[in-house]
């Protein structure tokens, strides 16, 4: 219940009372945060000054807010400079939204610890909210955590400020410098400079929005170093209070950073570092100048000109964007591109977004308005999933967003005014903007968003521009035309290279060019060691464009069909008529000769499919996926057997069960397609098999070989499941290796219980694709490997160089090292010795 009764605030520690002028900064000394007093602590539990909720605290734990039910905001920011210790120290008592009652414990801390490594213990307790007090206590002396230090006036906030309302104006996205992220020190510099202004203005992070005039919703945004925020006003002097914000912003709020972001034209050189790194989203490298981009600032306009007309606006945005993504996928050069765009296109007819932006018009809202909170919303909703791929998907939707709402408001598609050899620097690029780059001007890019399994690192690979993601925001001030090196294959953007790098750098692409031609002109031979052992070298795909492309790099056959990529995007199921016309194509390209491997829906896990709901699991890979999800709908499974079945005698038909742990679920699949097969009248079963991707199924191969055609590797998984590492984890990428001797000798046992009994093994992991991992795995007696389209004729190549015996010896020795690092060690030697030296010898 709000009241308006003086409130006594008690003291949250123990220690000696001091005047606010006597703290040795001036931001706390000058009231800048707020008015309150200051405690240099003898107890180290922080306690509540009053009853209320946890409106902030910080992950560092080293301030927290507490707003009473009257509005009373007050801050508590324990020593001086402490945001530095990043948390040491500091153990939080309670979290963000919990109510507390007056005196309950909030935060512990190792008063020893902080007054050692912080500039002072001095504990600040401040009225942020700004009304006025009474000290209840002498100025200074001794005080008791508990006893009533304030009284505070509820209701008479002295700073309140009146906002106005408007049109929102955006300013362009921007980096933030501060080391710390916005903390209590610069977030109030921040707010200060926003109560200047009559408009009301927001600070963006994210989905998550900030009253830019409130410290404490400042610091609840939790920003650190190289978020990405935007500032939004409405108001009559918003233009003003955006362009002073973010000119402020760049420059630290009042702390020193590195270097100011410049945001139009970047002319800032880079001070001493060197090199800046990202990860590899495609591969090679590039020497070029530096040439940023940014998108223009948009002028969205709240209300509308009534529905019928706004509705008629966004009809005819979506409309011509439908058309442009046409004539995009009829010019494309690459399947990647053709799927894209397709699922582009599914986005716009996403009866859910309509809905939201139909609704919007119905309230009054204009189209771009109504489009943009739509697209935005659902962006957000799949960021907040906690899924990586969703994640990436929010990524599509806001490139589709963005055009149809530059249709609605008439922005022309800014082509870039780039000069030759650029490297372009981004915040993001957006798939569109991506597939659209100019491939004789652009030779790589870099940005500080996205991730290697983005669909802009999708188009990048398979256009064939070297590229680097989530590389520092320092990119971003890196003057225009300065010349840099980038090395996507390291994940390293060199800033002053050396000559003698650039000729390293050149020297190295001339062979990977010169091998490359010649792989691809041999493409058409056979995998054969020279001592005459052949392996199949198959490919793994996910379209018919990518069946046909195989075929003409030289394919073998389809090791791995991923059936759930064919229908990804799509909010409707595939009619089972379109099911079997997609894999009769397939089957059609390859002929009767050649294997199609075709794996059932793998559907769960990284990989949801729109339309087959599934609840959310706590734990995806370990949850309903592939063969248990399938097995828990029959029908599902059963009509894309029925499906498959159609192709028979079109190619060599395999059928591969995903994520099979028990050998019950074999026999149930197996007999739910013998029901098939019989109910179709055919005569012959297709081959069935299993991927190899969990390690109850590699440890029970020799229980599973008797009652299988072939088994086929997914080290992708098998890596993740016996390493205890998920496969996405940014911070385990390093260690979730499929070189670990772990899953080698899943490997090795595999193929030996598979051979016993007269089966095949492939493997359609990422590992056959890697040619350091070929004499390894040849050598382990794989019989096949299934790889990415684009090196299948690296691979047929490098099989060409080998010598089987050898492979044998490398790959019984691997299997004793204790280290993926060692393993990659030993193969790296090997292949120094007989692959390059090979290569030597031939040139
Ligand atoms: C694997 O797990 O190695 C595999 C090939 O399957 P996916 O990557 O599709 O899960
Ligand atoms: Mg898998």
């Amino acid at each position: 219940m709000t009241t308006t009764q003086p409130l006594e605030l008690l003291a949250p520690l123990a220690g000696v009372l001091l005047p606010l002028e006597q703290v040795p900064d001036p931001v706390f000394s000058s009231r800048l945060i707020g008015d309150g007093l200051c405690i240099d602590p003898t107890s180290q539990t922080l306690c509540a000054p009053l009853a209320g909720v946890i409106s902030n605290i910080q992950d560092s734990g080293h301030a927290v807010s507490v707003t009473g039910d009257n509005g009373i905001q007050v801050l508590m920011h324990i020593g001086l400079d402490t945001v530095n210790l990043a948390g040491k120290g500091f153990t939080r008592l309670v979290e963000e939204g919990q109510r507390v009652e007056a005196g309950q414990p909030l935060i512990e801390f190792d008063a020893d610890f902080v007054a050692l490594n912080a500039r002072s213990l001095l504990t600040l307790m401040l009225v942020v909210s700004g009304e006025p007090f009474v000290l209840l206590a002498p100025a200074t002396g001794l005080i008791d955590v508990g006893q009533a230090l304030l009284q505070v006036m509820p209701g008479a906030a002295a700073n309140e400020v009146v906002q106005e309302e408007g049109d929102a104006v955006f300013s362009k996205p921007l980096t933030l410098p501060n080391v710390n992220g916005l903390h209590a020190r610069p977030a109030a510099v921040f707010a200060q400079a926003a109560k200047g202004f009559k408009a009301s203005i927001c600070l963006h992070k994210q989905t998550h929005s900030a009253n830019a005039k409130s410290l404490v919703a400042i610091m609840a945004l939790q920003t650190v170093q190289g978020d990405v925020l935007q500032v939004s006003a409405a108001g009559s002097d918003a233009e003003a209070a955006i362009k002073a914000l973010v000119a402020l912003l760049a420059e630290g709020c009042g702390e020193t950073v590195a270097k100011p972001v410049e945001l139009v034209e970047p002319v800032v050189p880079v001070s001493s570092t060197t090199l800046l790194r990202g990860v590899c989203a495609s591969p090679g490298s590039a020497f070029g100048q530096v040439a940023q981009v940014a998108e223009p600032q948009w002028n969205i306009t709240e209300s509308g000109a009534g529905e019928t007309i706004e509705r008629l606006v966004l009809d005819r945005g979506l409309l011509q964007a439908a058309e442009a993504l046409q004539a995009l996928q009829a010019k494309a050069g690459n399947s990647a591109q053709v799927e894209i765009f397709r699922a582009h296109q599914e986005l716009l007819e996403d009866p859910t977004l309509l809905e939201q932006a139909y609704a919007l018009l119905a309230q009054g809202k204009s189209a771009a308005f109504a489009w943009n909170s739509a697209t935005v919303a659902t962006a957000t909703l799949f960021q907040g999933l906690g899924n990586a791929l969703l994640a990436e998907r929010a990524a599509d939707l806001t490139d589709v967003g963005q055009r149809v709402l530059k249709l609605i408001l008439g922005i022309a598609d800014s082509a870039w005014d780039l000069p030759e050899q650029a490297i372009l620097i981004a915040e993001q690029l957006t798939p569109s903007q991506t597939a659209s780059l100019d491939a004789c001007k652009v030779l790589g890019f870099v940005t500080v968003g996205g991730g290697a399994t983005s669909h802009v690192a999708i188009l990048a690979r398979a256009l064939g521009l070297p590229a680097i993601c989530g590389a520092p925001a320092q990119v971003l001030s890196l003057a225009n035309g300065s010349q840099v090196l980038l090395d996507a294959d390291k994940g390293e953007l060199h800033l002053d290279p050396n000559p003698a790098e650039v000729q390293q750098l050149q020297a190295t692409r001339q062979q990977q060019m010169l091998r490359r031609q010649r792989e691809m002109e041999q493409a058409s031979l056979s995998a054969t060691t020279r001592d005459g052992h052949h392996v199949d070298v198959t490919a793994n795909v996910a379209s018919l464009q990518e069946v046909e492309q195989s075929l003409s790099m030289g394919g073998e056959g389809v090791g791995l069909l991923r059936s759930e990529f064919l229908y990804l995007g799509r909010n409707r199921a595939p009619s089972p008529e379109e099911q079997a016309g997609t894999y009769n194509a397939i089957a059609r390209a390859l002929g009767p000769e050649r294997n199609l491997v075709v794996r059932t829906l793998d559907v769960g896990g990284d990989k949801p499919l729109a339309y087959v709901p599934m609840d959310s699991e706590t734990n995806p890979f370990l949850g309903l996926r592939g063969i248990r999800l399938c097995l828990e709908r029959p029908e599902l499974l059963r009509e894309q057997f029925r499906a498959i079945l159609a192709s028979a005698g079109l190619a060599r038909l395999h059928i591969m069960l995903p994520m099979v742990s028990r050998l019950s679920e074999l026999r149930l699949a197996r007999k739910m397609l013998e029901e098939e097969v019989q109910a179709l009248g055919l005569t012959q079963m297709p081959k069935l098999g299993i991927m190899i991707e969990v390690p109850s199924a590699a440890l029970m191969a020799d229980l599973f070989a008797p009652e299988v055609d072939f088994f086929s590797i997914g080290t992708n998984d098998l890596t993740q499941y016996t390493l205890a590492m998920d496969r996405d984890h940014p911070r385990l990428a390093g260690q979730a290796d499929s070189f670990h001797p772990a899953v080698l000798r899943l490997i090795a046992s595999t193929v030996k219980a598979a051979h016993a009994h007269g089966k095949w093994v492939g493997v359609c992991g990422a590992l056959a694709s890697e040619v350091l991992a070929v004499p390894m795995l040849i050598g382990l007696g794989v019989d096949e490997l299934s790889v990415s389209v684009p090196l299948i004729p690296t691979i047929k190549a490098t099989v060409r160089e080998l010598d089987w015996a050898d492979c044998r010896l490398i790959a019984h020795q691997v299997l004793g090292l204790e280290e993926a690092t060692q393993v990659r060690e030993a193969l790296r030697l090997y292949h120094a010795a007989t692959v390059e030296t090979s290569l030597v010898v031939e040139n």
